[in-house]
């Protein structure tokens, strides 16, 4: 059966993994809060991806465990970082003003404008009419005698496009542009000098830190330095529930390395990174690599290949998770020319003397966190007529928010005591919750939407034979194990 973005936003409100936020004023475009269980799938993929990227990194491509530190830098940095790394000067969208229009498209949540000269425009619905957004290489195409607009880049934004209504001619003024970050001020005086910005990328913390980390950390060429945090954009179309927000978390490594050994490093991160997604359960299917053409490649990039996962937008479609980026030594030069400090590199180990200092390169994996929630929401929803929620989240256990439900079937008969031992048992070692109330299909209902992949069930036997029923989230199916057995089971089930 499909899955539509509308159950899945549903199923998020209701069971407390996402909610809108200042729900209670009526929301803020483009920000959202995450609930109890959704706190917890995000703290679970970003522990995972610290524990494989940090603290396990994977082996080289010549046998050996590769360095990676960690770090944590500020969200608000000396602005001096946003020019050197072009942010102030490139990090823009085009805009235009609508005074009329031209050829007008419509689709769900877009209107397309086609103005000769001018490309190909699009308008969002709930934007204040004058915004628009430029689409980048965009196509008309003819389907099925339906109009559809096609972008290579964008296809699950933009979906149906239906048109042409042409009762609106007009015009379009200038484009002019729009910088995504956002501005605050740092002090009591509200003036340009004391002008700052939220991050709009976690990436430069870890170029300004890159002089520190060598200088204290006995790292040597090539390794990493791994961040996790939140990163602030002012999206002109935040759309998609979580997928492109205004304030969102990221995960990205910065693995410096000499330039003779990049194409290397970059061939081998791009694969890793495609094995760590698989590795979370998501299904091959749904995850391609697509390599950006030379004219769509960013400023400081020289190679960049996306990881993108099928969401299931309106018109589901292949859409970015993750960004590889080959960037060459343009941000460590840059911030080497903007601050006066020297980044070059002194690799003692190089017999070719004149190979010996160098700045290093860099291979970017940067991927969105919020966004891997989002991936893991989408994959596990599975509508299913069979159940009284007609719906269970089959994540892969490991990730899931909560591992175990604990159900005494009734308030009687000494069950709730073995199951409150049961419980203080298994949650000094997992994320468990013990459930008394209702019937037990209402309960297993209820953890079906949690996507917990374990209930243990005590029953009027267990007193007799010191075992639960445990009940299997995926099959439903349910089998007897004894009392003493459920931490070794639960362990084992969690183990990858
Ligand atoms: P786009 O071109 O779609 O604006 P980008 O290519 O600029 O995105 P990057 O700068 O490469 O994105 O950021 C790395 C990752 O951060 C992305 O792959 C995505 O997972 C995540 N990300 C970027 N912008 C947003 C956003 N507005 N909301 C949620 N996640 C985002």
């Amino acid at each position: 059966e499909e899955k539509s973005m509308e159950d899945i936003v549903a199923l998020c409100k209701r069971r407390g993994f996402v909610y809108p936020a200042s729900d209670i004023y009526g929301g803020i475009n483009g920000f959202w809060d995450y609930g109890p269980l959704g706190t917890a799938l995000k703290n679970n993929i970003r522990d995972w991806w610290w524990k494989q990227t940090v603290e396990c990194p994977p082996i080289g491509p010549d046998g050996e465990p590769l360095s990676v530190v960690g770090l944590d830098s500020a969200i608000i940095q000396n602005p001096k970082t946003w020019e050197a790394s072009g942010h102030v000067g490139g990090f823009n969208d085009p805009m235009v003003d609508c005074t009329e229009t031209k050829k007008r498209y419509r689709a769900d949540h877009v209107e397309v404008l086609i103005v000769e000269g001018r490309g190909m425009w699009a308008f969002m619905e709930n934007q204040p009419d004058t915004i628009a957004k430029k689409l980048k290489k965009a196509k008309i195409a003819i389907d099925d005698g339906e109009r559809k607009l096609l972008t290579e880049l964008d296809v699950a934004v933009y979906p149906n496009i239906i048109g042409p209504d042409t009762d609106k001619p007009g015009t379009l003024t200038e484009p002019r542009q729009f910088n995504l970050m956002f501005e605050t001020f740092v002090g009591a005086i509200r003036n340009d000098d004391a002008k700052a910005y939220l991050r709009p990328e976690t990436a430069q913390g870890i170029f300004l830190n890159y002089k520190n980390v060598v200088d204290t950390m006995r790292v040597k060429v090539p390794f990493g330095i791994a961040q996790v945090g939140k990163s602030f954009r002012n999206e002109v179309t935040p759309r998609n529930f979580i997928f492109r927000s205004r304030e969102f978390e990221q995960m990205e490594l910065e693995w410096f390395c000499a330039p003779e050994d990049s194409p290397k490093w970059y061939d081998f991160w791009k694969h890793e990174r495609m094995n760590w997604w698989k590795s979370l359960g998501v299904t091959d299917d749904n995850l391609r690599f697509r390599d950006h053409d030379d004219d769509e490649l960013a400023h400081y990039s020289r190679m960049c290949v996306d990881v993108e996962y099928k969401y299931p937008f309106s018109a589901p479609s292949f859409g970015e998770l993750e960004g590889v980026a080959h960037r060459g030594c343009f941000d460590l030069t840059q911030h080497q020319e903007h601050s006066g400090t020297k980044m070059e590199y002194f690799d003692q180990a190089n017999p070719d003397k004149d190979k010996q200092r160098y700045i290093p390169n860099v291979i970017e994996p940067a991927s969105g966190l919020t966004r891997g929630v989002l991936v893991l929401l989408c994959e596990a929803y599975t509508p299913d007529e069979s159940r009284a929620a007609k719906v269970f989240m089959k994540f892969k256990p490991k990730f899931a928010p909560i591992k175990a439900g604990i159900f005494p079937l009734v308030n009687k008969e000494g069950m709730p005591e073995i199951a409150h031992k049961l419980y203080l048992d298994l949650r000094q070692k997992h994320t468990v919750q013990m459930d008394a109330k209702q019937s037990i299909g209402k309960r297993y209902a209820r953890m079906d939407e949690a996507g917990t992949p374990f209930c243990f069930t005590i029953d009027g036997e267990t007193a007799n034979d010191q075992a639960v029923t445990v009940r299997h989230r995926d099959t439903q199916a349910q089998e007897r194990v004894p009392l003493d057995k459920v931490t070794a089971f639960l362990d084992e089930q969690l183990a990858d």
